[in-house]
């Protein structure tokens, strides 16, 4: 990376990541990506979408952060998520070094300023020609310590921007420990769940919420193992996941449960959506490694419901469930409502 592009690159992530912090943005690859490209106005419609958002909400909702992510960030530089993530973390350890080597240079330098002064006192102390000397001495020794004084000044700049790097740091670690997805099924997983959704309700975002239970699914286990079983969650997260389209959102919600998060669409529209992923499950033919049987019967039930303004993500889970319940009990691989 060239030198000025590095320095704006660093300014740029400075000034995306507090910014992402504010609007409470999930520090994920994606979104640094978005708020990256925001703040550096690569993408002027981008910027002007992004700040009506931020006028209209007051946050960025998760969903539409993606919707900007895949219209403006994606399309363009087909970003790698991965890439991206291992970018910024080279980024920051690019500038974590040259700091502590400016640092490290910087002490040396303090060191032989402090080693001349030594010097100087001993030249005084030892009584050589003083008066000759001293007039000179003086003004070095004072000299020294100017330039003594602004090093230490410089050092303590240094430290504390060393320390913001480190800071930046450790919240990429942090970023990683807490991921955001289920490493079985890839999909966003539980946690983020509940952020997207508690964001959502807040700002009392239009939506959809679908919950879909696997089928008997225990059978799976005990008939073919549970390894076969976690083909089957994985098997059915990559459906949910290429058929979620229009800023649709898929999580793992629990063991061989699935929550989708469909903004901005009426609850015909959504059950439609549910349908078809249902038929697309149904028609999932999976190979028993053990058997060399193809596994067929593969189903699953869904409840979906519209938010109502004001509430909470606690009583639209509820409310899902209860359709989801009901279309178990009413005979399986069905949505409700009808
Ligand atoms: P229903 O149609 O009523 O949903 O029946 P079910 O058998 O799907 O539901 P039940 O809740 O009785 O069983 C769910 C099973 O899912 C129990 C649990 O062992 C299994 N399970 C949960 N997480 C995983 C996982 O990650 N991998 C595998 N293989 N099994 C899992
Ligand atoms: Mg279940
Ligand atoms: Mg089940």
């Amino acid at each position: 990376m060239k030198k000025d592009e590095f320095q704006k690159s660093t300014a740029n992530l400075k000034k995306a990541v507090p910014l992402m912090m504010k609007n409470r943005v999930s520090t994920t690859p994606a979104n640094y990506a978005l708020w990256y490209t925001y703040v550096d106005n690569a993408i002027p419609q981008l910027t002007k979408e992004m700040d009506s958002v931020l006028e209209q909400y007051g946050i960025c909702p998760p969903t539409v952060g993606d919707t900007l992510y895949t219209n403006y960030v994606a399309s363009k530089s087909e970003t790698n998520m991965n890439e991206l993530r291992a970018s910024i973390e080279v980024l920051v350890t690019e500038v974590a070094h040259s700091m502590n080597d400016t640092l490290a240079d910087t002490s040396a330098f303090s060191e032989m300023i402090d080693k001349s002064l030594g010097d100087l006192s001993r030249v005084e102390n030892e009584g050589m020609s003083i008066d000759e000397v001293m007039g000179l001495v003086r003004q070095l020794v004072s000299e020294s310590r100017d330039i003594r004084h602004s090093t230490q000044f410089l050092n303590s700049q240094l430290n504390n921007a060393s320390s913001e790097i480190s800071r930046l740091k450790n919240q990429l670690v942090e970023v990683q420990k807490d991921a955001l997805f289920d490493s079985l099924s890839s999909l966003y997983n539980r946690r983020s769940f509940d952020k997207d959704l508690q964001t959502l309700c807040e700002t009392n975002q239009a939506m959809c919420l679908i919950l879909l239970d696997i089928d008997h699914f225990k059978s799976f286990n005990d008939t073919y193992g549970h390894l076969f079983g976690d083909t089957v969650i994985k098997s059915i997260a990559r459906k949910l996941q290429l058929s979620s389209r229009d800023g649709i959102s898929a999580y793992r919600f629990g063991g061989e449960e699935f929550a989708l998060i469909v903004p901005n669409k009426s609850l015909r529209i959504a059950r439609q959506f549910a349908d078809t992923s249902r038929r697309t499950i149904e028609k999932l033919s999976i190979k028993d490694r053990r058997s060399g049987k193809q596994v067929g019967n593969i189903t699953a039930s869904y409840g979906v419901v519209e938010f109502k303004k004001g509430e909470s993500p606690e009583s639209l889970i509820d409310r899902a469930d209860k359709l989801l319940y009901e279309a178990k009990s009413l005979g399986r691989n069905r949505v409700m409502p009808i």
